[in-house]
């Protein structure tokens, strides 16, 4: 059968007019819909005996999470694809922003309706729902997708490319120009049982990421420069995580990418406001030592700290013993909780895990070991080097590196600093 019989038939069918019913399927068919959607969806459309009145058309910055169901016009910016696990099925889904001109809103398309970025579509009665806040597009069954009478003039850039400094959380479809920092294998209990994963670091010249490859390609091997498509971006231990699925796609560079040099230098407040941000330094006063500082114990199944042997997931437990420090930083701007590991803590203490253990046997006092390094640390400039992440609780920065400053202190630091001795 060609369009032209199966028009004849809906239109029989429907009772409406063939030439139009024709234009309808032409236009789905031009989007690779296979001819059984398309007849359905003409179907729907025309022979809904008006039980669903085309839903009004609406600029998409007047969507609301208020409204039910609306029609747009608007240009594609992105599309990325990924699968997720909804109600016990593998789902293949499309995200990205459209765009018209006065604004974009993000889409969730549950079927392929075949557009990519730049196109132009009408969307007739997509859902609107509350996402994160803001309201988000939902192309379903009952939702039509046809090309616009015209091509709609946006203020936004088409595509997905970004700089890693422009990538946030929720980010859909990104496509990035990276070179590979770090790499390595690892195995993860995940949703179906051991799974394999890549994780590892990226650079450009603006910033540097971790990332997760679901489907790990050896291709993402330290000191590859590389052009990744279609990724999507979530936050990973309070940061920015680019991650890469089945559907991503990456091709070597034949040009080197050019990589940010040292973590980026951040004021507390700056790198707060941001939400989080990997691999930066700050440079601070410490103020003082918080609370669980110098030799603690670990519950030995999930790592937290314990205390009087208690542990908060897994109740009496026998603790394993540990170093670690948390100090509180001031720069100025703000503060922020730094934690050293127990190899920064053995650095600043001067001694190990055994030299702060007999410490504590000859004091009868497990907190000589937090006195001491208190001692050092409170009043000093450091710079610390980590990643920064905020929560409810305030801002954290675990430190990959830790050192006496030689730069000034900030002079709010200097002032917070001899109100804290006062
Ligand atoms: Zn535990």
């Amino acid at each position: 059968m060609d369009v032209n019989s199966h028009a004849e038939e809906l239109a029989s069918d429907l009772g409406v007019d063939k030439a139009e019913v024709k234009a309808d399927l032409e236009n789905l068919l031009e989007y690779s819909v296979p001819i059984d959607e398309a007849k359905q969806s003409v179907r729907r459309e025309r022979g809904g005996g008006g039980s669903s009145p085309t839903p009004e058309s609406v600029d998409l910055a007047g969507i609301t999470t208020d409204h039910g169901n609306v029609t747009v016009t608007g240009r594609v910016l992105t599309r990325g694809t990924r699968t997720i696990r909804y109600q016990g099925d593998d789902l293949t889904i499309h995200e990205g922003e459209f765009a018209d001109g006065t604004g974009t809103i993000s889409y969730t398309a549950w079927q392929d309706f075949g557009f990519e970025p730049d196109d132009s579509l009408t969307v007739g009665n997509a859902g609107v729902r509350e996402w994160d806040g803001e309201p988000e597009l939902n192309l379903n069954e009952s939702t039509t997708v046809a090309i616009a009478d015209e091509s709609v003039a946006v203020d936004h850039e088409v595509g997905g490319d970004r700089p890693l400094v422009d990538l946030s959380a929720g980010d859909r479809g990104r496509n990035v120009a990276v070179r590979v920092l770090e790499a390595e294998d690892k195995t993860i209990s995940g949703r179906d049982g051991e799974t394999e994963i890549r994780e590892g670091v990226v650079g450009d010249g603006t910033a540097k990421l971790p990332f997760t490859d679901w489907d790990p390609r050896p291709a993402l091997d330290p000191g590859a420069d590389l052009r990744i498509e279609d990724v999507y971006v979530r936050e990973f231990r309070g940061v920015p995580s680019i991650n890469l699925t089945e559907f991503t796609t990456v091709t070597p560079l034949s040009d080197p990418v050019d990589v940010v040099a040292d973590a980026p230098r951040v004021d507390v407040a700056e790198a707060v406001a941001s939400g989080g941000m990997f691999d930066v330094e700050v440079l601070g006063n410490v103020l003082e030592l918080r609370d669980g500082s110098g030799l603690i114990e670990r519950c030995p199944e999930c790592g937290r700290v314990v205390q009087n042997e208690q542990c908060r997931s897994h109740g009496e437990v026998d603790g394993e013993d540990d170093l670690r420090v948390k100090a509180i930083l001031d720069d100025g701007t703000g503060t922020v909780t730094v934690v050293l590991d127990d190899e920064l803590t053995a650095a600043v203490y001067g001694g190990g895990l055994d030299d702060a253990l007999s410490a504590a046997t000859d004091a009868m006092d497990k907190d000589v070991v937090a006195k001491d390094i208190a001692d050092s640390l409170v009043g000093g400039a450091y710079r610390v080097r980590g990643s920064l992440s905020v929560d409810e609780y305030g801002a954290t920065l675990n430190a990959t590196a830790f050192e006496p400053a030689d730069d000034a202190p900030a002079e709010g630091a200097r002032a917070a600093l001899a109100e804290v001795r006062e």
